[in-house]
């Protein structure tokens, strides 16, 4: 049920997991956080129950990186399990996504992918979105996470907030929005993004919304581009400003 990722000079993990706090509010039943690791891997610890609970795992894992993406659940499809809880992988464990909302033709989704050899861990329905990456990262949309992204969407019919990271795309976030919102913020010190405004109060003065049907790349150098449905950069997205009352 809520969204945090970030990319840039600090360190991840500390923002992440205060972020997930300042959005327990919209209630959820798991939580987990990914960070694509100083060693060139991906790096996760997720579980069902409280943040607090999270946040006592994270300090005996490896969570050295200065890019990650965190997550509340609220389930939907699968029980709150640790396995059900986000962020969800794909075959190759380089990628891992965290969604919000749901996809109402998982289970073709799943069927289709399970014939063409992917192993699906999870009972939700947003883990084949890891795996439709997979496919399009490996296959027409090499080198480019946001063409992946656009192209892995394009199969789901649903609801969906998403951040995406992919230890090949070190320093990147990509982001999609439809019908779950979600914004994005530039700064000096990074990227951020968020499922609302709370967690980028203390960071930015103003975000950028993401409308339906777009999609936006994060860089460590705090750059934050926004694309339409087509690819198409969004010359002027909506922003917000953040009303410190
Ligand atoms: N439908 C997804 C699940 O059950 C995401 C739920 C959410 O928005 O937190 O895992």
């Amino acid at each position: 049920c809520g969204i945090v990722g970030y990319t840039g000079r600090n360190q991840a993990v500390g923002y992440l997991l205060e972020g997930l706090k300042t959005l327990e509010y919209r209630g959820y039943d798991s939580a987990g956080v990914e960070v694509v690791g100083t060693d060139g891997e991906l790096h996760g610890v997720k579980c069902a129950g409280r943040v607090a609970t999270l946040v006592e795992r994270c300090e005996t894992a490896n969570l050295v990186g200065t890019a990650g993406i965190a997550h509340t659940r609220w389930a939907t499809h699968g029980a709150p399990t640790d396995k059900n809880s986000h962020p969800h992988r794909d075959c190759t464990g380089r990628i891992a996504i965290v969604h919000n909302g749901i996809i109402e033709n998982f289970r073709e989704l799943r069927s289709y992918l399970q014939r063409s050899g992917h192993t699906i861990v999870s009972d939700t329905d947003s883990e084949v979105i890891a795996h439709l990456i997979e496919d399009a990262w490996a296959g027409p949309c090499k080198g480019d996470l946001v063409r992946a992204v656009r192209h892995a969407c394009r199969r789901l019919e649903g609801s969906w907030a998403l951040a995406v990271v992919c230890a090949d795309a070190p320093g990147q976030i990509v982001c999609a929005r439809n019908g779950s919102p979600l914004v994005v913020a530039s700064t000096e010190d990074g990227a951020y993004a968020a499922s609302d405004v709370t967690p980028l109060a203390s960071v930015a003065s103003h975000v950028i919304q993401l409308e339906n049907g777009q999609f936006a790349r994060l860089e460590a150098s705090g750059a934050v581009e926004v694309f339409d449905e087509e690819g198409v950069p969004v010359a002027v997205p909506t922003t917000i400003d953040i009303d410190w009352d």
